[in-house]
Parts: C-alpha cells; sequence; structure tokens
C-alpha cells in the first residue's frame, strides 16, 4: 500500500457487531495523538450503548467523542488545524455524510469512519455502501461467530431467544433483545 501525502483521504472500518470497529478506530486515533496530529472525533446521539459522550468499545476501550445530531454539525465544530476527523457508528447518519465526508477529505483532511456494513437482516446499512464505494481504504473485520467459532460477518438479532423477523420493529418495548455476530452458515431470519 502506497501512503497518500498530497490530500486527504477517507479510510472506513466495518464488518459485524463484535468485529472490534471501535476497538480498531480508537487505536488508530491515539495513534494520531501520539503523532501530535489535531483530531476531532463524532458519533450520533442516538448510540449511547456505554456513554453518551465517548466512543467506547465492548473491551471496554474509549475516546472522547462529540455527540451530532446530522452530519452538517461535523462541518461547524471543525476549523482549518484538524487534520483528523474520526467518526463511528457511522451508519446511523443521514446520507448527507457522504457529501461531507467527501468535502473533508478534499480539504485535505483524513476522515476515519467506523460502522455496520449491514443490518441484522444483512441488508446494507445506511450511508455506509456509498461510504466504501467511495473510500481510499476500506478494512473489513470479521467477529467470532457465537453459534461455531468461525469467521463471522453478519449480525444476529434476537428476541426473546429466537431469530428476529425481518420486519420486526427497531424498538421492541418490553422485549429481551440481544445481538450477536454470527457466520452465514449460522445467520438466521424468521419467516
Ligand atoms: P464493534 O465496534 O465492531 O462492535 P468493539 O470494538 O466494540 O466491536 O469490540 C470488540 C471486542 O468485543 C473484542 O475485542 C472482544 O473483546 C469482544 N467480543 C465480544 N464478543 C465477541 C465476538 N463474538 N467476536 C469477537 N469479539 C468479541
Ligand atoms: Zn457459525
Amino acid at each position: 500500500m502506497y501512503k497518500i501525502t498530497k490530500s486527504g483521504w477517507l479510510e472506513i472500518i466495518t464488518g459485524p457487531m463484535y468485529c472490534g470497529k471501535s476497538e480498531e478506530l480508537i487505536r488508530r486515533l491515539n495513534r494520531v495523538k501520539i503523532a501530535k496530529q489535531k483530531v476531532r472525533v463524532f458519533k450520533p446521539v442516538l448510540d449511547d450503548r456505554y456513554s453518551k459522550k465517548d466512543v467506547v468499545s465492548h473491551s471496554g476501550n474509549s475516546i472522547e467523542a462529540v455527540p451530532v445530531d446530522h452530519p452538517e454539525e461535523i462541518l461547524k465544530r471543525i476549523d482549518k488545524t484538524v487534520d483528523v476527523v474520526g467518526i463511528d457508528e457511522a451508519q446511523f447518519f443521514h446520507s448527507d455524510l457522504v457529501a461531507i465526508c467527501e468535502e473533508l477529505a478534499d480539504e485535505g483532511i483524513r476522515v476515519i469512519l467506523a460502522g455496520l456494513d449491514r443490518d441484522f437482516r444483512n441488508q446494507p446499512f445506511g450511508p455506509m455502501p456509498e461510504l466504501m464505494a467511495r473510500a481510499e481504504y476500506v478494512d473489513k473485520l470479521h467477529a467470532i461467530c457465537i453459534q461455531c467459532g468461525e469467521p463471522a460477518s453478519r449480525t444476529q438479532r434476537l428476541i426473546n431467544g429466537q431469530p428476529a423477523r425481518a420486519d420486526d420493529p427497531v424498538i421492541l418495548v418490553g422485549a429481551a433483545e440481544v445481538y450477536e455476530a454470527r457466520c452465514r452458515s449460522c445467520h438466521s431470519l424468521r419467516t
């Protein structure tokens, strides 16, 4: 791989839940800080898995982030001195994120995005497909399948212990809901 030196660029870290996207984003951003570059980190307001303000991985690492509602706010919160922009849970952002990331990269900023490539129905998620198509670098990580131990590329949704249906609502009041990493063979949807 050749290093880009004369412009900004877009790099994506993607895969299913638990594959280590947040961990890898935090690792890259910490190295940026060691290099004394100026970094700003954003996440969508709705993701408050562990913390409203930080990006937190399942293994407990974290980095400070600014929660934003709409991707336009990212432009308002950075200035010409910023070298790197990190964005977690990119799949939840409005499709305007694509144009905004392109604009940032055109201005010379390194943009590092982490997000789910597909939802629990195995459908491409939000702005991720277009971001992946436009990025200079894409890393697809795998988790470990909870059923069989193979590399997992999919996210399984379980409701009260049963595979979810494709049309089950996103929010189910009173139901015990979990998400697991699973491989192609072990992933299923209830019909
Ligand atoms: P993501 O952001 O992709 O959801 P995280 O970076 O938050 O992932 O968490 C990755 C960590 O999750 C791993 O380092 C590991 O400690 C833990 N983990 C829990 N379940 C699994 C699994 N099924 N496969 C891989 N890692 C898992
Ligand atoms: Zn499996």
